[in-house]
């Protein structure tokens, strides 16, 4: 509180100054470098940069959380031009489209009847998850961040909004009207507590666009989170809605619950309860999805077996295969290789899994490869299949279709899917 107080008094009268200052060497260098005080921040511009038009306006900063680590979420944010800046976990920050050009992060928004935010904001996305904590660097590297921008371009607190607040979804299946809640991305962003140690006072106090009858709220824990000024209501709601975060379709959780605007996407995959999987592109009829289906997001859209991994798609063995995850036929590889059956683990085993490790569920690990027994005698015909998956020694995975018969090392084990 103490350091609060000082740093509110050296804001009030040296942030004119400062913001003068700033402005001047950004005037004189004609980049963005003017920013780079107090940040540790580095160029790594997006190849879509250059083709980006200048934005006219700058109404909201709009916070967003990856959902994935450092360097995918780098990777994938840069080669899309999916916003200004990306916070790396140690709070280096890094500068992926120049804050006078538009960055494509809000998708389908709205804000106060504000359509297509994109063109009003600057959009920085945070590497960590919507529901985590984030950590302590990032948290110095945004509250400056923010605050720098918020003086270049006159944008008061209650205006650092989420993605979650912004984003809307078109109606559907499961929706009738245009809808809040197609996100929870950055959600984590509308909490007080969080915001105090960012230096930001204030939050929106309601959603404009809902109160205003633009939209309907498609996801009440989420209007929740964002809006509740009572402590009480959000651990109401969040006691409501406990593993509502989890993959698994129930009576409440709905395919769009769950993969929300990519529910009916190649890259989604639905898991049903008899082991059989569906893309959501295969999907036509919504109600012969039963509840128990695990919903698997961001696999890659091909004919290749379903992964899921442990940090990636979920953080605990039954997050990704729900019931299944102790049965015989849900398998983990771990980055090094070995290779369990969801039975032979104790609990305190699947809580020491590592990150990385892979899960999957509807396989039979049906055994070794060794001097004296082939893949073809351990699965026949089936040894070809591209399903068919071979861990080798040090945790290498080839499938069936990219592996050389005589060629696989002993000590491989094999995965046939059940
Ligand atoms: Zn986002």
């Amino acid at each position: 509180m103490d350091g609060s107080r000082g740093s509110f008094v050296a804001r009030r009268y040296m942030l004119p100054v400062l913001a003068w200052m700033v402005l001047t060497l950004g005037a004189l260098l004609g980049s963005d470098t003017a920013l780079a005080a107090e940040l540790r921040i580095s160029n790594r511009y997006s190849p879509l940069n250059s083709e980006r038009p200048v934005r006219k306006q700058t109404e909201y900063i709009v916070l967003h959380t990856t959902e994935g680590s450092d360097q995918p979420s780098l990777r994938r944010v840069r080669r899309g031009g999916l916003a200004h800046y990306v916070v790396m976990r140690d709070g280096q920050v890094h500068r992926i489209i120049s804050r006078r050009r538009v960055a494509k992060h809000a998708g389908l928004s709205m804000w106060d009847g504000t359509t297509n935010v994109d063109l009003h904001s600057i959009g920085i996305e945070v590497v960590g998850y919507h529901n985590r904590p984030i950590t302590g660097r990032q948290e110095i590297a945004i509250a400056e961040l923010v605050r720098q921008l918020q003086e270049l371009y006159d944008v008061p607190d209650d205006r650092v909004l989420t993605h979650s607040m912004v984003a809307y979804g078109n109606r559907n299946r499961w929706h009738r009207r245009a809808h809040r809640g197609r996100k929870r991305c950055g959600m984590l962003f509308a909490q007080s507590e969080l915001r105090g140690r960012l230096d930001l006072e204030a939050r929106p106090a309601f959603d404009p666009d809902v109160r205003a009858g633009r939209l309907v709220v498609a996801d009440p824990y989420l209007a929740t989170l964002l809006y509740a000024t009572e402590p009480e209501a959000v651990i109401v709601a969040e006691a409501q809605f406990e593993g509502s975060d989890n993959n698994v379709i129930t009576k409440d959780r709905s395919a769009w619950f769950i993969a929300r605007d990519e529910y009916a996407s190649a890259s989604t995959v639905y898991v049903l309860p008899n082991g059989q999987r569906k893309r959501g592109n295969e999907i036509r009829d919504w109600s012969r999805i039963p509840r128990g289906t695990r919903v698997l997001m961001d696999q890659e859209a091909s004919d290749k077996p379903v992964w899921a991994e442990l940090g990636k798609d979920g953080f605990t063995p039954s997050e990704i295969a729900g019931e299944a995850y102790a049965q015989p036929t849900t398998i983990y590889v771990r980055p090094d290789g070995r290779v369990h059956r969801g039975s032979e683990l104790t609990s305190l085993q699947f809580t020491r899994l590592p990150r990385g490790t892979r899960v999957l569920v509807g396989y039979r690990l049906v055994g070794e490869v060794t001097s004296r027994r082939t893949a073809y005698d351990l699965c026949g015909a089936a040894f070809r299949n591209d399903t068919t998956l071979y861990v080798l020694p040090g945790g290498k995975v080839r499938s069936g279709r990219e592996i050389r018969e005589n060629r696989i090392p002993g000590g491989t084990r094999v995965l046939v899917a059940s």
